[in-house]
């Protein structure tokens, strides 16, 4: 007898939607079911009229813990990921300490258990090109590395472009991803303090200035380069121009082992919407223009972009909400919002639900090796996503479970609901609400 039996769905993968009944035994997937056979289970879910998603993987997010947990913790951070139908979080390395030596992967991996709602990948941070160092941390169960080439929360060191190819070169044979938020530093530092000496005052065109897409260009570009000479393997973070996605595309023509994420904000959002959000929407990279917008996009769909994640970037409203907008911290949160925007969009037949299941599952789990996760198939981990595409919903900070309300989407509605959640065939939230106690694991690649 099976454990859970999920029965009258519908089973969205990266490949298509096909009925199936899906049962679980021993917290993994056992076996995909012709819709409505008869088959006992120890509990029957009625899932007709649903869709069942393998759990989202959520690449990029920022849990803020150690260090930071008046913005968002382990346990705050994932029940926002449980809730918004995301089952893996991997997890940026700027908390403080930074994540950029064994004892503090070990020491961030020791708060998960009791404290996360989802399974959870850790990211250290490549400061430098200390091979025993970076040695370490590749063997000791880190997801991948993170360079902050541009100024970011926790302002960590870039390392130069010498000690990076050195690095990259010494990692490449490890396979891990090389993650890069990639934005110029010193083009950035240099039109920030001639925006500082000339007094200006706060305008989303002068902050858009100060982080102008050909810097995000430039860093794209030399990334890519290095990707090429050195064979390894990297990982653009939240792109946001239409002139990055070019260059990804050429890269990958080229055969660079390159991959690329965008995310919610830019997908839905243009610079022009800052007038009525206001400060909710500082984000770094900023959100740009309208024809930014529709080549990330068609990056998307033409796969030269291969997933979407959250940046969830998690900040307190009092901090958001400066009276100094340039003084405010830049990021939002994004966890509970990426599913319902993707799944009201594909409802609206902008495209397939399938597309959300390659771009949010499939895709990062190749991409960060995580090779129980991201699909419906036997042997792989029932975390599973139980949506109802009739369903409305809204987003209403009040009821979001991250300690961050300052979402750019705030009142936006659709049509797409996350219903319930399922990690290692255990149910963890439902209509929105925490229904476990946390069992979720540090995750690491394999
Ligand atoms: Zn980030």
């Amino acid at each position: 007898m099976f454990d859970l039996l999920i029965r009258g769905g519908t089973a969205v993968t990266a490949g298509g939607s096909f009925r199936a009944d899906i049962a679980v035994e021993n917290g993994r997937i056992r076996a995909l079911l012709a819709s409505g056979a008869p088959f006992a289970a120890k509990k029957v879910v009625d899932a007709a009229g649903l869709l069942v998603f393998p759990g989202l993987i959520d690449a990029h997010v920022h849990l803020r813990e150690p260090g930071a947990a008046a913005k968002e913790t382990l346990m705050s951070g994932t029940a926002a990921a449980a809730c918004g139908g995301v089952t893996t979080v991997l997890d940026m390395p700027n908390t403080v300490p930074p994540v950029d030596s064994l004892d503090r992967l070990k020491e961030k991996a020791a708060l998960i258990p009791g404290r996360a709602f989802v399974d959870v990948g850790l990211f250290a941070v490549l400061t430098g090109a200390d091979q025993e160092r970076l040695h370490r941390l590749s063997a000791g169960g880190c997801t991948g590395f993170k360079v902050f080439l541009g100024p970011t929360t926790g302002h960590l060191t870039a390392p130069g472009w010498g000690e990076l190819a050195a690095a990259l070169e010494f990692l490449a044979p490890f396979g891990l991803p090389v993650v890069v938020h990639a934005e110029m530093g010193s083009v950035i530092e240099y039109l920030e303090s001639a925006r500082q000496a000339a007094g200006q005052k706060w305008h989303y065109d002068h902050f858009l200035a100060t982080r102008p897409a050909w810097a995000e260009d430039m860093a794209v570009s030399l990334i890519c380069r290095l990707s090429g000479l050195t064979g390894a393997p990297i990982h653009l973070a939240h792109l946001s121009s239409a002139s990055a996605v070019t260059i990804v595309k050429e890269a990958k023509k080229a055969g660079f082992k390159v991959s690329a994420e965008t995310c919610p904000h830019y997908l839905f959002l243009t610079a022009a919407d800052y007038a009525e959000i206001g400060p909710a929407m500082k984000i770094l990279p900023p959100v740009r223009e309208k024809h930014d917008q529709a080549a990330l996009w068609e990056g998307l769909l033409s796969g030269v972009i291969d997933m979407v994640a959250s940046d969830h970037a998690p900040h307190t409203m009092e901090e958001k909400m400066n009276p100094d907008p340039w003084a405010a911290p830049a990021g939002a949160p994004g966890l509970e919002t990426m599913f319902p925007l993707l799944l009201d969009a594909a409802i609206g037949g902008r495209f397939t639900p399938a597309h959300i299941a390659a771009w949010c599952a499939a895709r990062p789990a190749a991409i960060f090796q995580l090779s129980a996760k991201g699909d419906l198939q036997p042997g792989k981990d029932a975390d599973l996503v139980l949506v109802d595409p009739a369903a409305d919903w809204v987003v209403d900070p009040t009821q979001m479970h991250s300690k961050a309300k300052a979402t750019p989407f705030r009142g936006r509605r659709g049509r797409g609901r996350v219903i319930a959640t399922y990690l290692r065939g255990e149910l963890v939230a439902e209509n929105g609400r925490i229904v476990a106690a946390p069992a979720g694991r540090w995750l690491e690649p394999r």
